[in-house]
């Protein structure tokens, strides 16, 4: 049975118009910020409630509207940006439709509250269903516009249903907020809700395209950035942007693309970059990107629905092919000189500041003392290869010699060996360390030897990594050297105190611990404080701290009067009396851990 045509009437005919454009707060938002941008705003602030669901909030400083305009400026299809047809070919603002405001009026409660330049006052202004409700009221107000869009979908039940949950709206927000943010440095943005006095997206005016990039996604990516930028005549495009390098890769693809200054989506564009990318980044793993891009707006189909994001244009596929060059030819660029920030805890390496290793394709370069700091914990091992922690605790020539601050930073950056004690057994002997200090053809200060127990059928420990790594070290002069390591012959030890404690070392050592920091096998840091080894069939957590306390202890007691000289940069106090104290204590604890 036939249905009977009836026409619609126009509020109903409004209200879907209005929903198609506007279909959750971002959407709103992000019209209302193209507005503003269109009047020439340089600062563009944003406060919501309830995920905009309750309330939105944008100001602006731009041009105002003029009070005359007021009555109608939520009307459908008015606007002060378009005259004629024509103009549409060039147009260079976001709006020209006239529609944005008339849609947000037909499903919310919208507040205009505006001052232009020559304008004596603010006026205000309430809509409903794009018609003003009561003519316009003078009000205080400073130059630009603040648009209040209150109860989004009050009389849309079934939308207002969908949009159950407001965090989810606040972070579309967010995202729409930001984006246009870092495509318009220069222009100062932020979003907060009602009542909270930080925001959650800020930039400033004076901020860089980085700076923004870096305020909003933070140091991880800004730092990895490459600036692209191509441009092709005769496919009359332009195109600039900053693209991660191959040192970021991340589960989930960032892509900020805006074409003619338009935030749209390309999901071709898309395509063709990350094929680029996969020839660099780890497997399932995402660049970073923002593009801007330029294309005749005749090639441009501008006309699009305000909802319609993904776009399409003329030489698509010309225009793809250029930015995958491109962008290959970038990444190829960064590829040849990758940064990373490296651990210098491999013995004898200078690891007095952080360090940057650039290394080349097919060189070992070292460039040393760049500008970000690495902090111990976001240190990564550069050998795979099964090691003992004697690698690391073996104090070298060149490490001895940069004076015992250094030494400490070694021992604490890296992962040396912790205390760790293997289930009920009692501590006897920690002979390992003892042993070490008391051979006599010492090769390495500290009376550490080589042709001890250590890891006898493996390399000489300290060389290894320093192959391994790939990095020069700093040759230190020796010439003047005193260091233990240099001085040729050890002193005997007669000193009962010295011996006593020695003594006191050897009786607490403990067999199956001794066994165990012999034979272990370093598997990893778990944080500064913890690192992970295997005995046998176990894994045990070394607490670093404790180990090293003890370890020094060791040294001190067992090489005592063997250190040779020690150039300290800065005067240290010596307190004894409460060293020794400290040491009982820290024995205490250790046996009891
Ligand atoms: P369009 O942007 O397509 O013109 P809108 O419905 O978004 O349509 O806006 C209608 C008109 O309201 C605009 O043409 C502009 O004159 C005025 N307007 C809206 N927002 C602002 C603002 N923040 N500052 C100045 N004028 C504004
Ligand atoms: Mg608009």
């Amino acid at each position: 049975m036939a249905g009977v045509i009836r026409r619609l009437d126009e509020a109903v005919v409004n209200r879907i118009a209005a929903g198609e454009v506007i279909q959750r707060p971002a959407n709103a938002i992000k019209e209302m910020i193209e507005n503003c941008l269109d009047a020439k705003s340089t600062s563009i602030q944003v406060v919501v409630k309830e995920g905009g669901l309750k309330l939105i909030q944008v100001q602006d400083n731009g041009c105002g509207i003029r009070k005359e305009d007021l009555d109608i400026v939520c009307e459908r299809f008015t606007t002060s940006k378009l005259q004629k047809f024509e103009d549409l070919a060039t147009i260079s603002t976001y709006g020209f439709r006239g529609e944005a405001l008339a849609s947000i009026s037909h499903v919310a409660h919208v507040t205009v509250t505006t001052k232009t330049a020559d304008a004596k006052c603010a006026y205000r202004a309430t809509y409903s269903d794009g018609k003003i409700k009561a003519p316009p009221k003078p009000c205080a107000g400073n130059q630009g516009t603040q648009i209040t869009v209150e109860d989004l979908f009050y009389n849309v039940t079934t939308r207002r249903k969908a949009l159950k949950n407001p965090n989810e709206e606040y972070a579309k927000i967010l995202e729409v907020v930001s984006r246009y943010a870092i495509h318009n440095s220069g222009i100062s943005f932020s979003v907060k809700k009602q009542g909270d006095t930080v925001s959650d997206v800020r930039t400033l005016s004076n901020a860089s395209t980085v700076d923004n990039i870096r305020s909003i996604f933070g140091n991880a990516v800004s730092r990895e950035l490459i600036e692209v930028a191509c441009e092709d005549a005769s496919l009359a495009f332009k195109m600039k942007g900053y693209i991660t390098n191959a040192n970021y890769s991340v589960k989930k693809c960032t892509f900020l693309l805006f074409i003619n200054h338009r935030l749209v989506e390309s999901a071709a564009l898309r395509k063709a970059i990350e094929t680029v990318y996969a020839a660099y980044l780890p497997k399932s793993t995402h660049p970073f990107l923002y593009l801007s891009l330029e294309i005749d707006p005749q090639n441009v189909d501008v006309n699009v629905h305000p909802t319609k994001h993904e776009v399409h244009f003329l030489h698509e596929d010309s225009i793809l092919e250029r930015v995958q060059q491109h962008v290959e030819s970038k990444l190829l660029g960064s590829n040849s000189s990758r940064l990373y920030f490296t651990q210098t805890l491999l013995p004898g390496a200078d690891c007095s500041s952080s360090e940057v290793v650039k290394a080349s394709a097919n060189s070992s370069a070292v460039t040393k003392g760049t500008s970000d700091k690495v902090y111990a914990h976001q240190m990564v091992r550069t050998d795979s290869r099964e090691q003992k922690l004697d690698a690391f605790l073996q104090p070298v020539n060149n490490l001895l010699s940069t004076g015992p601050s250094e030494v400490m930073t070694e021992v604490n950056a890296g992962p040396p060996e912790g205390a760790v004690r293997p289930q009920d057994a009692e501590m006897e002997d920690v002979s390992d360390l003892v042993e070490m200090a008391d051979v006599e053809d010492t090769v390495m200060p500290g009376g550490l030897s080589e042709s001890g127990h250590l890891s006898p059928e493996t390399v000489p420990p300290r060389k290894r990594p320093r192959e391994d790594a790939n990095v020069e070290m700093e040759k230190v002069d020796t010439r003047k050297d005193m260091t233990a390591a240099c001085t040729p012959r050890r002193r005997i030890i007669n000193l009962t105190s010295v011996l006593t404690l020695q003594e006191e070392i050897s009786n607490q050592a403990h067999a199956n611990l001794q066994e165990m920091l012999h034979d272990h096998s370093f598997v990893g840091c778990v944080s500064p404080q913890w690192a992970l080894a295997q005995y046998q069939t176990k894994l045990y957590l070394l607490n670093t701290t404790k180990l090293s306390q003890e370890l020094f202890y060791q040294i001190l007691i067992y090489d005592f009067a063997n250190f040779g000289v020690l150039r300290l940069s800065r005067i240290l106090k010596v307190a004894g009396q409460k060293m020794m104290a400290q040491k009982k204590d820290l024995q205490s604890t250790l046996w009891s851990f």
